[in-house]
């Protein structure tokens, strides 16, 4: 009985041996499953750190970027408004040219009015002192040339006398034209 026993005893002990052995195989088994997955998990977590750095940098540039436009933008603003001014600067200053232009065109219309004034004076004049040598030293005309205080040549631009009407012709031309 107590032989059996024991025999069975040790029978149950191999058979608990194999059972452990066999669970110790699976736990093994189990293990290396673990381990290669926290191998696959960490070679993933690298590839996602890799993946991180990768859009951290893309992001930073994308930021230099984007203060780089805004610098270029503000500047370009500026540059407008600075426009803007001097396009309103140039717009005063065109205004005063044109009146400054107007100005000297009325003046020279006034000199060109006074110019043609003076041709017809001219003119008179020349047709008195004809008019004058025609009746050589008729008393009559030479009082009234003397009382007109109209005496030779007299330029009447400028006053300047002359003893005939040639040389006063020849002055008026260039004086009337300075
Ligand atoms: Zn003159």
């Amino acid at each position: 009985m107590e032989r059996i026993s024991l025999h069975d005893e040790r029978r149950l002990l191999e058979q608990e041996k194999i059972d452990l052995n066999e669970e110790k195989m699976s736990l093994d088994h189990q293990s290396k499953l673990y381990d290669d997955c926290e191998r696959g998990l960490q070679n993933e977590k690298k590839v996602l750190q890799v993946r991180y750095e990768q859009l951290l940098s893309e992001t930073n540039s994308l930021r230099q970027e984007i203060e780089k436009k805004n610098a270029e933008f503000q500047k370009i603003t500026n540059q407008l408004l600075q426009s803007t001014e001097e396009m309103q600067l140039l717009r005063s200053q065109l205004l005063l040219y044109e009146e400054d232009f107007q100005h000297e065109k009325k003046l020279a219309e006034a000199l060109l009015e006074e110019k043609n004034k003076l041709n017809t004076e001219l003119l008179k004049q020349i047709e008195f002192n004809k008019q004058l040598q025609e009746s050589g030293s008729s008393g009559k005309l030479k009082q009234t040339s003397q009382h007109q205080n109209e005496p030779s040549a007299i330029c009447p631009k400028c006053e300047m006398a002359f003893q005939n009407l040639s040389d006063l012709m020849t002055h008026v031309d260039r004086c009337l034209d300075s």
